[in-house]
């Protein structure tokens, strides 16, 4: 349930509401816009007499919430939120491009990569060090080591950087992580994001290989929930029957997602397509759409990359690459 209050509310008068309603055992959401206060009730609202709230004389009008994913709601905070990744700032107009490897490999590829990629335009490294693989043969990421590894690199350049987390138990090792990631696979490990919910570090959430939108934003009510509202919303392809590309890149996710949430919503053409040389197009037609960033693969030398080569850029493509996302959100301006 929303309660919207009428310009010129007082501290006080807000103050003895809010103190009203968390009598009755509910949490309340204050989210202070330009125009309006709204108040987000969590909790059993159906001992919330909307007649009685509606007429109080502070309250413009009262409403129910029918989606099931209240922090999340848009109705709930009508602003758009500003995630702070170590001193980078994603949604409502600010835009980051998210740059770098698949896995961290050594010392030299993740420097390499890093400085290049700033020098280029990018605001953040990516760079996996833990790596959920289909097969239990394939490489896994250099993990702790590849955390230290990330860690060197942005002394390096001064980029913030993300990072996977697969289980809670690594989480001491995220200390100094700017942005942790869930990935697609995690999307609905609730213990996972709940734990993840009790710290305040920003989270990219990426949405499952199957999952809905709104599967999606449940999961980071679930993050939510537990206190934490640092979330970036990502969209990376879902699984259709089409085969040529990896994922199928589901770009209406972005004004959809838009509407619904107040999160900022960042796309990754990297594991939407599984080719590079189909990446460019999609990067610039996700800008186009209104992301508040793309997350692209980067490799020095992509056809010896431990993982996710022929879907990575090389250093030059992602220089041309940021040029030509640049043109396109100046253009959209
Ligand atoms: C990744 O970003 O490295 C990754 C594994 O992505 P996803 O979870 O989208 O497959
Ligand atoms: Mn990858």
């Amino acid at each position: 349930m929303i309660a919207v209050l009428k310009r010129g509310t007082t501290k006080q008068q807000l103050d003895h509401l809010l103190s009203w309603l968390k009598n009755m055992s509910l949490d309340v959401h204050v989210s202070e816009g330009q125009e309006f206060t709204v108040l987000g009730l969590i909790g059993d609202t159906s001992r919330v007499d909307m007649e009685l709230l509606g007429s109080l004389e502070i309250v413009e009008s009262v409403k129910r919430v029918s989606e099931p994913f209240k922090q999340a709601n848009r109705k709930f905070h009508p602003n758009d939120s500003i995630i702070d990744a170590g001193g980078v700032k994603i949604g409502s107009g600010y835009f980051a491009m998210i740059a770098g490897p698949c896995s961290v490999e050594t010392e030299e590829q993740i420097i390499a990569v890093a400085q290049s990629v700033k020098e280029s335009g990018a605001q953040i490294l990516r760079g996996g060090a833990f790596k959920p693989r289909t097969s239990p043969y394939a490489f896994q990421g250099l993990k702790g080591e590849g955390i230290r590894l990330l860690l060197e690199a942005k002394k390096a350049t001064g980029l913030p950087i993300i990072t996977e987390i697969m289980n809670i138990r690594s989480l001491d090792l995220f200390e100094d992580v700017d942005i942790i990631q869930v990935g697609a696979r995690n999307m609905q490990n609730f213990d996972l994001l709940q734990e993840l919910g009790k710290t305040h570090k920003p989270i990219l959430l990426k949405r499952g290989l199957a999952n809905t939108l709104q599967e999606l934003l449940m999961s980071a009510e679930y993050i939510m929930s537990e206190g934490n509202e640092n979330i970036i919303l990502c969209e990376r392809g879902i699984r259709t029957y089409e085969t040529y590309t990896r994922n199928t890149l589901d770009l209406s996710a972005v004004p959809v997602l838009h509407e619904l949430t107040h999160l900022p919503v960042v796309v990754d053409p990297s594991h939407a397509t599984g080719r590079a040389s189909l990446v460019p197009s999609m990067a610039v037609a996700a800008a186009a759409a209104g992301a508040d960033g793309i997350m692209v693969e980067v490799h020095n030398n992509p056809a010896c990359a431990l993982c996710d080569g022929a879907q990575s850029l090389n250093l030059e493509q992602f220089a041309q690459l940021q040029q030509a996302v640049e043109r396109v959100r100046e253009a959209i301006k």
